[in-house]
């Protein structure tokens, strides 16, 4: 019999999972990962062994986040019968001011996390239903939060500041950051993928469907592109990155839209999708010749070639620049065009190491080094859960 610790990471119409176990003296390792994608149209469970064997494959009665727990839940059961499901980790993407690091859930900490809801409408209703279905229909299991906006906690002062009058900054405004579980993650292998970047200053691009960059030294974050919302920085799939706050105003004074009207073109309409009108999926955009397609990538690039500036600034220079997350990982024309843009800060790309997606992409004369990590916040949840509830130590 075999008991593993089980991680959730629910979305507004997928809940995707891992199933992690621990061989006696040895750290967590990947048993199962697979999602239920669909939910809401036409729910489908796909699982996969760690070899890539598939394991299910299969239509589901789900019609929300709650059902899709439930189905879960059971496929568990009659998958793993005689094994136990020791503890289960969610992301949670945004954990404010209080918490500061991974927390064991409960009725109350679920409460705090529920006033979070306006400052992540895309994420955290899905993660906070999924806890609770999941007390519900997995009762009895202990089920810990880990925070995309931990890791960043620490930051200086004058990073976390958004500079409103301070009364409303004594109420929580102000910059958070997010994907925090991926940089941590990244921090804690840079130690073995690159020993002489690791205590000095780098910064990390996280490109996926949402997008930023973490400037990090000594292994700590000590900026961000995110801010008080997942809205800031970087060019996203269908959200904007940084917008003069005028713009916001005047689609609610000039244009006359309502607050649900303005949230839904920030979160849902924007960034590659609204300029090219086309699709948010880079590697849609890549594969087209339209002209707006050509310019929903350009600025994308453009956009994190000016962030990693701002970024190099604050760091006084950079020793090492790491690709992650889907575009991250997988687009070497994405990763070309960023790193060319960034030859004033010393990089030189090795274009076929590159095509090759590295590790390591730059040359060896390149006085800062590039690389491809690929992420892993599915082990980083595995690991604080295993740690806080006393399952094991770090993986
Ligand atoms: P998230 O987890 O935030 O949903 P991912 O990290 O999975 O997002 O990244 C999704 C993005 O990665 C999409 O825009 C997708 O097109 C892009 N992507 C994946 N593979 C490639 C590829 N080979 N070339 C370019 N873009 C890619």
């Amino acid at each position: 019999m075999n008991n593993y610790a089980l991680v959730l990471n629910a979305g507004s119409s997928s809940l995707k999972f891992c199933l992690f176990e621990r061989p006696a003296g040895e750290g967590w390792r990947l048993a199962a990962r697979g999602q239920i994608e669909g939910i809401g149209t036409s729910p489908r469970l796909s699982v996969k062994d760690a070899g890539g064997e598939c394991l299910a494959n299969q239509d589901v009665s789900v019609r929300d986040g709650h059902e899709a727990v439930e189905a879960l839940a059971a496929w568990l059961r009659s998958r793993y019968g005689g094994s136990s499901v020791l503890g289960i980790g969610h992301r949670v993407v945004h954990g404010g001011s209080r918490f500061v690091g991974p927390t064991i859930l409960n009725d109350q900490v679920l409460a705090e996390l529920r006033e979070l809801v306006p400052l992540a409408p895309l994420h955290q209703p899905y993660n906070l239903a999924a806890i609770e279905a999941a007390f519900k229909r997995l009762p009895g299991v202990p089920q810990v939060a880990c925070f995309d906006t931990s890791f960043h906690r620490g930051q200086p002062a004058v990073a976390e500041l958004i500079p409103l009058p301070r009364d409303l900054r004594y109420a929580g405004l102000q910059r958070y950051g997010f994907h925090g579980l991926s940089y941590e993650y990244i921090a804690s292998v840079l130690p073995q993928v690159s020993p002489r970047i690791a205590r000095s200053r780098v910064i990390v691009a996280h490109l996926g469907s949402g997008a930023s960059l973490c400037a990090l030294k000594d292994g700590r974050s000590v900026d961000s592109t995110l801010g008080f919302t997942a809205l800031d920085g970087l060019c996203m799939g269908t959200r904007p990155g940084a917008l003069d706050p005028g713009v916001v105003l005047h689609l609610f004074q000039g244009l006359k839209l309502s607050v649900a009207e303005v949230e839904n073109l920030l979160y849902k309409k924007s960034g590659l999708l609204g300029i090219s009108g086309i699709s948010n999926d880079m590697r849609d955009l890549l594969g087209r010749t339209e002209p707006e397609a050509r310019l929903a990538v350009d600025y994308f690039v453009y956009r994190a070639a000016k962030e990693i500036g701002a970024l190099a600034a604050v760091l006084g220079g950079i020793d090492g620049l790491v690709f992650t997350a889907g575009i991250g990982e997988n687009s070497p024309e994405i990763r070309q065009q960023i790193c060319r843009a960034c030859g004033w800060l010393g990089l030189e790309l090795d274009e076929s190491a590159n095509l090759n997606h590295g590790p390591e992409i730059s040359t060896s004369r390149s006085k800062v080094s590039a690389w491809v990590i690929p992420t892993n916040e599915e082990l980083m949840i595995a690991r604080h859960t295993g740690l806080l509830l006393g399952l094991a130590k770090a993986a």
